[in-house]
C-alpha cells in the first residue's frame, strides 16, 4: 500500500487550506458535507490523524470515528426526516476509494429514492452550507 500522502484534498481541509462545510468537530474527528452528494446531508466523517484508509488507521481513531458516524447518522435522520442512513467507507483503488484520507460516508435516505450515482452532481455552495447547519444543530450530544 502507498504511503499517506499529506496533500491529499481533505489532509487540506484538516489544515484550514482548502474549505469544507463543517457539520461538527472535535480534537480526533471532523465532519463535513460531500460536495457531491448522493442524497441530501450526505456527510463525511474523517479522524484529524494521517490514516489512508481502515488498513493502516489507528484502531482508537477509527473507533472514534465510528462514534462520530453513529451521532451524524442520527442527526440525518432527524435532520433531514429521513427513512434510513447509507454508511459506506472505501479502502484502495480496487475498493473504490478516491480520497487517500480515511472517511466514512453517511446518507440520509427516502423509502423508494435511489442514491445519485457517485460524483454525478456537485451541489450549490449556498444549498450544503444551510444543510451544514441544519445537520449541526441536530447532533446529539452523546
Ligand atoms: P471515495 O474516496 O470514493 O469515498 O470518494 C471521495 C468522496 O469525497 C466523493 O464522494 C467526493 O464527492 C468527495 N469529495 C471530494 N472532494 C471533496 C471536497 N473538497 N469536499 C467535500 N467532499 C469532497
Amino acid at each position: 500500500m502507498p504511503d499517506y500522502d499529506p496533500n491529499n484534498i481533505f489532509a487540506k481541509i484538516i489544515r484550514g487550506e482548502l474549505p469544507c462545510h463543517k457539520v461538527y468537530e472535535d480534537d480526533r474527528a471532523l465532519v463535513f458535507l460531500d460536495i457531491m452528494p448522493r442524497a441530501p446531508g450526505h456527510a463525511l466523517v474523517i479522524p484529524k490523524s494521517p490514516a489512508r484508509n481502515i488498513l493502516d488507521v489507528a484502531p482508537d481513531d477509527l473507533a472514534h470515528v465510528a462514534q462520530i458516524a453513529q451521532r451524524v447518522a442520527k442527526a440525518g435522520m432527524r435532520a433531514f426526516e429521513a427513512d434510513g442512513v447509507t454508511v459506506q467507507q472505501f479502502n484502495e483503488n480496487a475498493g473504490g476509494q478516491v480520497v487517500f484520507h480515511l472517511h466514512v460516508h453517511v446518507i440520509p435516505r427516502k423509502d423508494g429514492v435511489p442514491m445519485k450515482p457517485a460524483a454525478s452532481y456537485k451541489e450549490k455552495p449556498e444549498v450544503l452550507a444551510e444543510q451544514a447547519k441544519k445537520l449541526a444543530a441536530a447532533m446529539p450530544s452523546v
